[in-house]
């Protein structure tokens, strides 16, 4: 029998890898997992500084949700939401989620990924303005280095290269705004309220270039994850809201990472101001354990799209797996965890644990700026501090860290040069301390 390694290498088409290096470098085969560490086929284990992929928010081996689908599958292991049929733990996720996001008179649309419901809500949208008779109000806004998701919809909304280069992306309809990184953005002399500012002015001249009865929505992450964890002003979703209202454009809350107490609140939402008129959540949903996610709709989005559904017969939309029973009762039961557990408390006392030892790296002589909030941060690497003046890419210095840092036993994700920490939300002060200590060691190796 061959080897995992070698059945990887010879048939496992992987996502976000270097294909031509990859027979080379082969996989990293991880076993098992135990909090907040993961183990290699060696045994070595790894602090997981990234909760897998920003989403394991409970760790590893949390026998409570494995009895809750254990149970689930004995009971119904599969049923639909089709043609009014239902179940009672997707009935009551709904009832949950709509009673904890801010989104006024929510219904609750599941599917099985973000980008799946993010997907979702731009057809809604598209729906909904039909319906209300306002065919040409159909262009989305999204940011520069923003992360929506990889469908062809969503990849278009992504601002990031990588998503749509050689996939011919993005489609039309879909336009960027600058993003609102005030330490690599903001101007000499500007201060973090007039880059706010700014950036608020910018999207307006945006919708007035396009025409404010072409532009339908507005995409953000509260906190920026994938394009570098980027943590905006604390004016600045009030400015841009404004914005939006003036224009009546939707605003959608990409939650997939900052739903559920990463930065401190339920929501991202709730920590920066946002009233979103649609949310999307996922990953932290059901701890990542199972596929789930969530398209969260408030009552004004919803009305006209179900007028226009009685008229047309039906509601053409809907995944076979969405809300998924299975997935459901371990979404439930991982939010029952949360509160019973009070991982919202826990993230209030131990982010700033995080957030201090990330500000203390920026001592270090490759970081320019640690920048966070709650249990997410990034330090950012630099060739010229004074300056801020970036690695040549070809250096790939983000990936280099990374990878020492790996061989010191702490996983992590480099976005360009900016490092990811997102760790799972139970970390204690300890592993805190010890997964910045470990990635220290990799800074100066690579210094
Ligand atoms: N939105 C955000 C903010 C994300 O970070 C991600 C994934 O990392 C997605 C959407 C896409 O989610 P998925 O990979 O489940 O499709």
């Amino acid at each position: 029998m061959t080897s995992v390694s070698e059945a990887d290498i010879a048939h496992l088409f992987h996502p976000y890898t270097n294909l031509a290096r990859h027979p080379e470098t082969g996989p990293m085969v991880i076993t098992h997992g135990e909090g907040v560490r993961v183990f290699d086929e060696a045994g070595k284990d790894y602090i997981e500084g990234l909760a897998g992929l920003w989403c394991t928010a409970l760790g590893w081996g949390e026998e409570r949700l494995v009895a809750a689908a254990a149970e689930q599958m004995r009971k119904l292991p599969f049923y639909h939401l089709f043609t009014a049929k239902t179940h009672e733990p997707a009935t009551r996720l709904a009832e949950q989620l709509a009673g904890l996001a801010p989104v006024a008179d929510a219904k609750v649309l599941f599917a099985c990924s973000g980008s799946e419901s993010n997907d979702t809500a731009i057809k809604l949208i598209w729906y909904r303005n039909n319906a209300l008779g306002k065919p040409d109000k159909k262009k989305i806004i999204a940011r520069e280095r923003a992360y929506h998701g990889v469908t062809i919809a969503t990849a278009s909304l992504t601002g990031l290269p990588v998503n749509q280069r050689g996939f011919d992306l993005p489609i039309d309809r879909i336009l960027h705004t600058g993003n609102p990184h005030y330490w690599r953005c903001g101007q000499a002399g500007e201060t973090e309220e007039q880059f706010a500012s700014r950036r608020a002015e910018e999207l307006e001249q945006l919708i007035l270039a396009e025409g404010p009865d072409t532009v339908a929505a507005f995409f953000a992450e509260p906190v920026m994850g994938a394009g570098g964890v980027i943590v905006p002003p604390a004016t600045y979703f009030a400015k841009i809201q404004a914005v939006l209202k003036k224009y009546d454009v939707l605003l959608v809350a990409d939650e997939v990472i900052t739903g559920f107490g990463r930065t401190g609140q339920m929501f991202g939402s709730q920590t920066f101001g946002l009233q979103p008129d649609l949310m999307t959540v996922a990953k932290g949903l059901s701890s990542g354990y199972l596929p789930i996610s969530a398209l969260i709709v408030a009552g004004h989005v919803y009305e006209p799209i179900k007028a226009q559904a009685g008229e047309i017969g039906s509601f053409g939309h809907g995944f076979t797996y969405g809300g998924h029973p299975v997935s459901a009762a371990v979404a439930l039961e991982t939010l029952k965890i949360y509160a019973e557990r009070d991982i919202l408390g826990h993230v209030g006392r131990i982010g700033p644990v995080l957030q201090r030892g990330l500000r203390a790296l920026q001592q270090h002589p490759l970081v320019g700026e640690a920048r966070g909030i709650g249990l997410i941060g990034a330090v950012e690497l630099v060739a010229d501090k004074d300056r801020r003046t970036a690695f040549d890419p070809k250096l790939a210095i983000g990936a280099r860290v990374v990878a020492k840092a790996q061989a010191h036993g702490v996983i992590l994700r480099a976005m360009g040069d900016a490092i990811a920490f997102a760790p799972p939300l139970i970390i204690s002060e300890a592993d805190i301390d010890e997964m910045l200590g470990r990635f220290r060691l990799a800074l100066d190796e690579a210094h």
